[in-house]
């Protein structure tokens, strides 16, 4: 049983990070600054999210190819199936592989306007297709999501569950999951994909709360529960920036201290593209930086 504290002497886990693409310049340069302060802790590798059409979507890959260029850690970009034909893209897969990132985090995506899910007339229809898609143009290592409290969309645990399974027979190896407050939630869901077979490596995703405000929205688009505990810890807190790291840094090692007690090695990040609280994780889970040169390496 691995005795998991801020003390303990244990190996410390693997981490990975995601960041959103910026809009601007200046902004990609500051978040490749970011990246390079997180790649001393050497992650297994970072992530650059997918936008929601067009430029947001070419931005990906600018921000992708950039931080490989610059950084040594694998990087991975995420590809969804929302309004484009399987053409369009297994285009932007192929101008991935050409860019030398191999390693994509596949998914369905969702209308940008919030309604319903309706999949283009000559695309794929959802992620376990596109993982195929992806199988079969290249070797690319291929991650998808996963969902500890069920995804709006399903109707249940049952159906999250088979379209996982789906995910992992079609070629995805990691599942990287929604973010969640509570352990409870993420160890069910390993003892369902333990129990139903899937080999797939499942990943918890970590959200430090940046504001509260910030965190209720995600939290209500994605269906993930708000414990009233969580809220209570940042009442009075709102304008005050400094504190609300602290307390949210606090939780979520805290969180993650619980994971690594039921045996989790791995962790993803969701960064909000600031290094800070990331850092902290690291240090707080045990993880050394090594110098600049040896992460460039
Ligand atoms: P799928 O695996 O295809 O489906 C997810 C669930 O929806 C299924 O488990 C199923 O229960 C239900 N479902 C799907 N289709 C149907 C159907 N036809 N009928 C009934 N139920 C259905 N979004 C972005 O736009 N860009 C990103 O970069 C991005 N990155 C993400 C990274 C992670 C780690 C996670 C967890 C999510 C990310 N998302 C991103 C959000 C994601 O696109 C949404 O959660 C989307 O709604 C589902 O994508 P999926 O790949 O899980 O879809």
């Amino acid at each position: 049983i691995s005795d998991w504290t801020a003390r303990s002497t244990g190996s410390p886990p693997r981490v990975s990070f995601e960041f959103f693409p910026p809009r601007s310049g200046q902004a990609t340069e500051n978040l490749i600054d970011v990246a390079m302060r997180l790649a001393r802790y050497t992650p297994e590798f970072m992530s650059i999210t997918y936008g929601a059409g067009g430029a947001a979507q070419e931005r990906t890959r600018v921000v992708a190819s950039a931080l490989r260029a610059r950084v040594a850690t694998p990087i991975a970009a995420h590809l969804t199936c929302v309004g484009a034909t399987r053409r369009e893209i297994d285009a932007v897969a192929e101008a991935f592989w050409q860019d030398g990132i191999c390693s994509i985090v596949a998914l369905r995506g969702d209308v940008p306007d919030g309604g319903a899910y309706i999949p283009h007339d000559e695309g794929y229809r959802d992620a376990a297709e596109l993982v195929a898609g992806l199988r079969q143009a290249h070797d690319f290592e291929i991650s998808v999501a996963a969902y500890p409290e069920p995804h709006p969309d399903s109707r249940g645990e049952k159906e999250d569950l088979a379209y996982l399974r789906r995910k992992w027979e079609a070629g995805a190896t990691r599942a990287l999951t929604q973010f969640f407050f509570e352990p409870e939630p993420f160890l069910r869901l390993r003892d369902r994909v333990a129990a139903a077979g899937i080999g797939i490596d499942l990943v918890p995703g970590i959200l430090p709360v940046g504001t509260m405000a910030q965190t209720r929205k995600f939290a209500a688009q994605c269906g993930t529960t708000l414990p009233p505990w969580l809220e209570r810890r940042f009442v009075g807190l709102d304008k005050d920036p400094v504190t609300t790291g602290m307390v949210s840094t606090a939780l979520a090692a805290s969180l993650c201290f619980e994971l690594q007690r039921e045996g989790v090695a791995d962790f993803h990040f969701y960064t909000l593209n600031r290094a800070e609280p990331s850092i902290a994780l690291c240090a707080l889970l045990g993880r050394v930086p090594v110098a600049v040169e040896e992460a460039q390496a």
